[in-house]
């Protein structure tokens, strides 16, 4: 990268951590609209301490009503878009440290936002910084708009592009380095079927609250005494699974115990739900439940609903069941699949339904996939900085999950969690590396210059 900018960057240090600890005082979690504040109060003020910051370093400033705000430098018609976020999740439980505190040790900024994302954002922020106090000349402008609503229904972009207009091209600094160009689609579907009188008979089952999570744990009543629970541990035993059996006044609680996690990341996780589906059909039940054992099971791959496929930019399909419940006679479930790019929806819509005999299968969620060609001018110039500036390889990558950079027609996610860093947003004690941080400033502003300089 160019000396100057490099000098200048490594000057920031302790104004730039001095600023992302004021951000991270404000706990921008959603609260009720108020005046001029739609997302809350505290997201109000924070989207206020934003343009504050970014009127200091002279830059045009806009706000969008406290929906988002945007900072732009250069005047050039072009625009290249860096879309950050300004709001927080709640702070949930574990924590060892004051969440809003930004209390530093060992090199670490902590609190809420540090990772996700006020700290990359204010990074962002500050690469623009570079660039303007090196007086770089731009061919395209850039402008850094902050929404306030991203962690929950991503209103902010909807009010933005509805009153601005959304620059074609850009990144966000959202998710994790090297760069991701290929989400998903998404594809959701509720299933209902009646409780069937034969067989094993369910009196109560209840698992997941979000299609989205892996269960980590399914409890199920059961009418039978102490024959059946042996018959569970006998299962449980030839299969080498967590389940556990007690014998109560009211029937057996079976229990079965999995590994949690986000559906979209099925990878080393097991679904209790699934476990539970297959006892179940073991143990004697019969109609949907026996069906779902038999096309969902512990499969994370939709090969048994004969919806299994993969492409090369975006790898294989997935496939969780979030939710199994019954309630007064009639099971409701939710599968949850990501689907590759190349996918063809409709066909997996209807294999589903040719494999779920018995089941009405309804589609509740349908989202096409993203994707930014590998060899497009935005992921060769951000995998090149990235690449010059951590002496790390760079490389695309596909993910089943959503970020904010698919509201660009062209829009990547770049940053700022780099390969082998704990991945810590929305858990509890997280925290940012400074140096990390810094780095990532070089590579933003590396980058703005490869997509946006003269
Ligand atoms: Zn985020």
């Amino acid at each position: 990268m160019d000396k100057r900018l490099g000098t200048l960057i490594d000057s920031y240090r302790d104004e730039f951590v001095a600023k992302l600890q004021e951000w991270i005082r404000v706990p921008s979690v959603k609260g009720d609209p108020a005046e001029g504040a739609p997302f809350g109060t505290e997201i109000g003020r924070m989207m206020k301490l934003a343009m504050k910051t970014a009127e200091e370093m002279g830059f045009s400033v806009r706000a969008f009503d406290g929906y988002a705000c945007d900072a732009t430098l250069g005047d050039r018609e072009d625009v290249l878009g860096v879309l950050g976020h300004l709001d927080v999740v709640p702070v949930g439980d574990g924590w060892e440290r004051d969440p809003f505190g930004a209390e530093i040790a060992d090199g670490k900024i902590y609190g809420r936002g540090s990772n996700d994302d006020k700290g990359p954002t204010l990074a962002a922020m500050y690469a623009m910084k570079a660039l303007k106090e090196a007086g770089i000349p731009l061919k395209r402008s850039i402008r850094l708009i902050m929404g306030g609503d991203e962690e929950c229904g991503w209103e902010c972009m909807r009010y933005y592009s509805a009153h601005a207009a959304m620059p074609e091209i850009g990144f966000s600094p959202d998710a994790s380095f090297p760069l991701i160009n290929t989400e998903k689609g998404m594809l959701g579907f509720e299933l209902r079927f009646p409780a069937e009188k034969d067989g094993l008979q369910i009196l109560q089952l209840s698992t997941g609250e979000r299609t989205n999570v892996i269960a980590g744990e399914s409890r199920a009543l059961l009418a039978g005494g102490e024959e059946l629970a042996e018959k569970v541990r006998g299962y449980a035993s030839e299969t080498g699974l967590d389940y556990r059996a007690e014998g109560k006044a009211e029937g057996v609680w079976v229990t079965a115990v999995g590994i949690p996690g986000h559906s979209a990341y099925p990878e080393g996780k097991r679904s209790a739900i699934g476990m539970m589906l297959k006892l179940l059909k073991a143990l004697g039940a019969r109609g949907g439940i026996a069906v779902l054992a038999d096309a969902v099971g512990l499969e994370s791959d939709g090969k048994s609903l004969g919806c299994a496929c993969a492409d090369a930019v975006s790898g294989a399909l997935t496939n969780n069941m979030g939710i199994l419940r019954l309630e007064s006679g009639a099971w409701f479930a939710t599968l949850d699949f990501r689907c590759p790019v190349e996918a063809d929806q409709e066909q997996l819509m209807e294999a589903c339904r040719a494999h779920l005999p018995g089941i009405e299968v309804r589609v509740s969620t349908r989202k096409a996939p993203h994707h930014v060609p590998a060899d497009s001018e935005l992921v060769s110039s951000l995998l090149a900085a990235y690449e010059e500036e951590s002496g790390l390889k760079g490389e695309a990558m596909s993910t089943g999950g959503g970020t904010y950079a698919k509201v660009l027609k062209q829009g990547v996610a770049f940053g700022a969690v780099f390969p082998g860093e704990e991945e810590l947003a929305h858990l509890a004690n997280e925290y940012e590396r400074i140096d990390s941080l810094m780095l990532a400033m070089k590579i933003y502003a590396n980058a703005l210059v490869r997509l946006a300089a003269e």
